[in-house]
């Protein structure tokens, strides 16, 4: 029997306005940057995007470059949208990038007119869509004039390809002039991707205000600093984690200092005391930031997102337990 989503999946979420756009995003979305690749179990990718469905997340992220090798995650969830949510496209949002490296020669990266829409025309095909809802600029670019970026972003939401446009990994200056430039051409900037999490806060320093002000949302991703800010690495390196996979590069065995687990020892105990589990603790700290409309995290396990999910039972910090995470973190 094919899938029947869970009949209460709105009942268990919050869906938060993207700045001043239309559409609301979960207050968690679910990313397919590692986990959704070839080397993968393609079953457990289905089984992790239905139950995040089920569980009223209705935003997958996506790039043109995830997997390994690059395409394969859209290409994947191009399977199980074809499998499992024929009838239910309608209730998904569904984002994906362009700019790092994807295919050989000057025009497989960056940010000129050529790559963004000609990488756009490849993700479609991959994942089997008509248009997606989000698309960014992955990263900027140092050579492209913004108007050129900007301007191949506004042409795409013209052709129907992309609903919205938003950018990822810009630094406060870029994304002000970026704004003003797509202003001017008509097409709204409504979300910024951006790394921020415990162990990361660079947003604080100046984007976040920015896009207060702008009245742009934010969408931040690895809130878990890749499964540092959980309790798994505290007794070591299990078998099964991103650090064990060798075929996933972006989390080494380096990182797991005794300085970070020193400090996520001690949040661990915090999260305890507040009746979380410290990946819960960490996802709702980054939400209590005004301008974050939701968590991009990832998964390799159902349990995960069901963890995650959990995590929204409890999104109030008294100041105490604000000031304790300062002093860790400091
Ligand atoms: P997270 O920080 O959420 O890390 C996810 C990893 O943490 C999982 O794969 C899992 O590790 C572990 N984890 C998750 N939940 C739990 C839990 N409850 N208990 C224990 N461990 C847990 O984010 P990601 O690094 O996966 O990135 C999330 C998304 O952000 C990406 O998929 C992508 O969409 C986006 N992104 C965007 C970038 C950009 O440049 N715009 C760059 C990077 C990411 P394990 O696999 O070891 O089980």
């Amino acid at each position: 029997m094919g899938y029947i989503p869970n009949e209460k999946r709105y009942n268990s979420i919050t869906y938060n306005r993207c700045g001043n756009s239309g559409i609301k995003l979960p207050a968690i979305s679910l990313g397919l940057w590692n986990n959704f690749g070839a080397e993968d179990v393609f079953e457990n990718q289905r089984k992790m995007v239905r139950r995040a469905f089920d569980l009223g997340i209705t935003h997958f992220d996506l790039a043109n470059n995830y997997g390994p090798p690059p395409g394969s995650a859209e290409e994947n969830l191009g399977r199980i949208l074809k499998k499992d949510f024929a009838f239910y496209r309608d209730e998904m949002i569904i984002s994906t990038k362009a700019g790092f490296d994807m295919w050989d020669g000057p025009y497989g990266n960056w940010g000129s007119k050529k790559h963004l829409v000609s990488s756009l025309d490849q993700s479609l095909k991959r994942m089997n869509l008509d248009y997606v809802d989000i698309f960014y600029h992955h990263r900027p670019d140092p050579e492209t004039p913004l108007e050129e970026t900007m301007g191949a972003l506004d042409h795409l939401v013209r052709q129907g390809k992309a609903l919205y446009v938003g950018l990822s990994n810009y630094r406060e200056k870029d994304t002000k002039k970026a704004i003003d430039i797509l202003k001017q051409q008509g097409t709204p900037f409504i979300i910024h991707q951006a790394a921020y999490s415990m162990l990361n806060r660079w947003i604080e320093e100046d984007l976040t205000d920015l896009l207060e002000k702008e009245e742009a949302g934010c969408i931040a991703y690895v809130p878990l600093a890749q499964g540092l800010l959980t309790n798994k690495y505290l007794d070591g390196i299990p078998s099964d984690s991103r650090v064990a996979k060798q075929y996933i590069q972006s989390l080494n065995e380096k990182d797991i200092s005794p300085e970070v687990i020193g400090k996520v020892q001690k949040l661990n105990k915090i999260a305890n005391e507040r009746g979380q589990s410290l990946a819960q603790m960490a996802l709702v700290w980054v939400l209590r930031k005004k301008s974050v409309v939701s968590v991009l995290i990832g998964a390799s396990k159902v349990g995960q997102i069901e963890e995650n999910v959990e995590a929204l039972k409890n999104t109030n910090f008294s100041e105490e337990e604000l000031q304790q995470i300062e002093k860790i973190l400091k």
